[in-house]
């Protein structure tokens, strides 16, 4: 079965291999050395002033920003379930909130935010997702940022992108806090939370807040090559190993494929009749509209062996998405593709003709 769920991703065998030796202990020289390792490749990775890792899933780390950069109000941008849950973290950390709400297809817009910050002096926190992958979306992030910054050059830019980092390069110029995880584009199993912070959102942490989210206390253990509680050491260890993967080609080559392959598969889906569901489609993930979604889904899973993900709430057996994240190789998504071409031929909804692979092939082996 292949897995292209926009998360959990395939972990690739190399890197379950790394993570196959024998336990180590976390406050040991030989651990210090890998976490040291990690950090400093995770820096160059976010292209930020510090940055942190933490034992949690990546809602761990949208917490611990919360708790550590926002001390009177928040901006949160709801565009779909993972923007939502900034604003219902708002609400149970006891952060007073105002939310931009829109349907799951349609990006923040920058007055939306210039209109939402002038009205609100006291919002000292935004929060977005660089990409919201309940409907496969990318905001505008860096030019939300940059008129953040000019409206209250002290205002707290937190930007999630556990479905960006790895996908494509991101401006960081007006971001506080890059939050990623290790379950989507990084290709490791679940767990590891990272954050890159700025020299700013150093400063404002201070002495920190919360008790295991305290980025104060992580900061200043992690200078050292440690963590303040004990360290997800096989998930460190795996990635190291997915590093040494990635940088075989390098992180460029892989933002370039990654374009490639999401391009080609929209172009394919296009050539045998859907619409993409995002107004502005992220690179992380393919995201199909499609008023009978359900038993194309079904059959990729029971006939063509492919795991592709569906929609939640009122998008549920409306959309399906297919993931562009990770080292995937070619032939892999061009058969899913494919698969979904014969799917609507089994459903009698259209002749096969090959469309999909063909225009898939042409759109990626194209040459500049
Ligand atoms: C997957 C994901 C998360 C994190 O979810 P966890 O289940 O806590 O790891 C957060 N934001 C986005 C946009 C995601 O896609």
């Amino acid at each position: 079965m292949l897995l292209f769920t926009p998360g959990p991703t395939p972990v690739p065998e190399s890197v379950r291999l790394a993570m196959a030796t024998p336990t180590l202990h976390h406050r040991t020289a030989e651990f210090e050395a890998i976490f040291k390792e990690a950090r400093e490749r995770l820096m160059r990775l976010l292209g930020m002033d510090e940055c942190v890792m933490l034992a949690s899933s990546g809602t761990g780390a949208m917490q611990a920003c919360m708790l550590n950069l926002c001390a009177t109000k928040a901006l949160t941008v709801n565009s779909g379930k993972f923007g939502e849950r900034f604003g219902k973290i708002a609400d149970a950390m006891g952060r007073e909130k105002v939310e931009l709400k829109y349907e799951w297809n349609t990006p923040c817009s920058v007055e939306d935010v210039e209109k939402a910050l002038l009205g609100n002096p006291d919002i000292d926190a935004m929060f977005i997702q660089v990409c919201e992958s309940a409907g496969g979306l990318r905001h505008p992030v860096e030019a939300i940022a940059k008129r953040a910054k000019e409206i209250n050059p002290n205002i707290m830019v937190i930007a999630d992108g556990i479905t960006a980092v790895g996908v494509e390069k991101i401006d960081v110029s007006h971001i506080d806090a890059l939050v990623t995880g290790s379950q989507k584009a990084l290709m490791l199993p679940p767990g590891l939370a990272m954050i890159g912070l700025s020299a700013a959102a150093v400063q404002k942490i201070g002495e920190g807040k919360d008790y295991y989210f305290n980025l104060a206390t992580e900061i200043k253990n992690q200078q050292k090559n440690t963590t303040a509680w004990t360290a997800a050491t096989t998930l460190i260890q795996g990635l190291n190993a997915i590093f040494d993967e990635i940088e075989k080609e390098g992180f460029d080559a892989l933002y370039e494929n990654t374009m490639a392959r999401a391009l080609a598969t929209q172009a394919a889906l296009e050539a045998i009749g859907f619409s993409m569901y995002p107004q502005t489609p992220a690179l992380s993930m393919s995201t199909v509209y499609d008023e009978d979604a359900e038993p194309i889904r079904k059959l990729l899973k029971t006939k063509y062996a492919v795991n592709m993900a569906g929609g939640q709430d009122h998008l549920k057996g409306k959309i399906f998405r297919i993931n562009q994240m990770g080292l995937i190789p070619v032939y892999e998504s061009a058969w899913v593709v494919n698969a979904i071409e014969l799917a609507l031929a089994d459903l009698g909804r259209r002749a096969f003709d090959g469309s999909a692979s063909r225009v898939f092939n042409e759109t990626y082996f194209k040459k500049a």
